[in-house]
């Protein structure tokens, strides 16, 4: 699949559910409602749609959510994606979580076929994490840190940056990462979705954060690439890297290889953008996978240059109206 900028879309991210068990402040309202379970596709029809982006040309797949683990049997799905990877359809599987069941899942995850996962962790406060998550219990996504650990996953730990809330723990985070062998990402807040709070007020650019960091370690540019939109440095005191994820100052659409689909079967060309195409009906329509491949080719064709982000300071209005638990992270 090439779009018409001539970027092959080799990178699906599929969120499973929209559902968590967590209310992270930046991502969901309080009272959240819940997509009716009858528009969630089934996990037989995750795989077939999964199944019809592999044999275009799809070589890695990040599942997330809302929360991937909360999801039930997800397993099942998991472990099917996993035998893409071990016949060579897919070079990688692996998965964002919020780490809350890591405990539970980490060695069938290893087991599947899964080598690196991506776990969200803002702060290492209890009392913070359980302010910025509504309710959560930190000492359980530290256990599931523990038992990914001991399952050979390797950690990439995502953590979005806040403004007065966890810029004072940057330096303690790069510690910590360094000292239990977890990379590290910032990510700027980005303005989806109506989230009860002010955005204007948590967006904090990653420029400041990182003059920050150059002040206690020492940060050279690394040309290391995931396949995501991360630009990296490397740690010297640590030996680690960490990265950024910038879609308010840096544009990273130039080399954007991703596409997204929703639990409901929404495929979104861009994250930051509307434009979506529907693969329900397609997938719904017929038993074989023809009619959903060319609505997948269909799409690809018109994949948007980029995106514009812009927090509107005036009226403080997300520029996209849609939660970051339907699209995924
Ligand atoms: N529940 C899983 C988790 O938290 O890792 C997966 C889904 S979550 C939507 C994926 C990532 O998006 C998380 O790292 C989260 O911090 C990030 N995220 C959510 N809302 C965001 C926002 N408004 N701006 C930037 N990142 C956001
Ligand atoms: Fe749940 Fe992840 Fe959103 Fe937090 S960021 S509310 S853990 S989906």
């Amino acid at each position: 699949m090439i779009d018409p900028f001539g970027r092959r879309i080799t990178y699906l991210r599929v969120s499973v559910t929209d559902r968590c068990d967590l209310r992270c402040v930046y991502c969901m309202a309080e009272d959240m409602t819940f997509l009716p379970k009858a528009e969630i596709l089934s996990l037989e029809e995750l795989e077939r749609l999964c199944g019809a982006f592999i044999r275009l040309g799809v070589r890695k797949i990040r599942l997330t959510g809302g929360e991937p683990l909360v999801r039930r049997n997800i397993m099942s799905l998991i472990n099917t994606l996993g035998r893409e990877v071990a016949d060579g359809a897919l070079d990688e599987l692996t998965l964002t979580t919020n780490g809350t069941q890591l405990s539970k899942h980490a060695a069938g995850l290893a087991a599947a076929g899964v080598r690196r996962i991506n776990v969200s962790l803002d702060t290492l406060d209890a009392a913070k994490f359980k302010a910025i998550t509504r309710w959560g219990d930190m000492a359980k996504v530290l256990d599931g840190l523990a038992a990914a650990k001991d399952a050979g996953l390797a950690v990439k730990i995502n953590t979005v940056a806040l403004k007065g809330v966890n810029e004072d723990e940057f330096d303690r985070l790069v510690e910590w990462c360094g000292a239990q062998g977890f990379d590290l990402t910032f990510i700027e807040t980005m303005p989806m979705g109506d989230v009860d709070g002010d955005r204007t007020d948590q967006y904090l650019p990653l420029s400041l954060v990182r003059h920050h960091l150059a002040q206690r370690w020492t940060l050279t540019d690394s040309d290391h690439r995931t396949g995501g939109p991360a630009r990296y440095v490397d740690v010297a005191e640590t030996g680690r890297r960490i990265g950024f994820i910038t879609p308010m100052t840096h544009n990273f659409c130039e080399s954007c290889n991703r596409v997204r689909i929703t639990c409901t079967g929404t495929l979104y060309m861009c994250l930051g953008q509307d434009d979506a195409a529907d693969l329900r009906a397609p997938l719904r329509a017929s038993e074989g996978d023809e009619t959903l491949a060319r609505a997948i080719e269909a799409a690809i064709a018109r994949k948007p240059q980029g995106h514009d982000f812009i927090i509107d300071r005036r009226h403080n209005k997300p520029t996209i109206a849609r939660h970051m638990n339907v699209t995924g992270g």
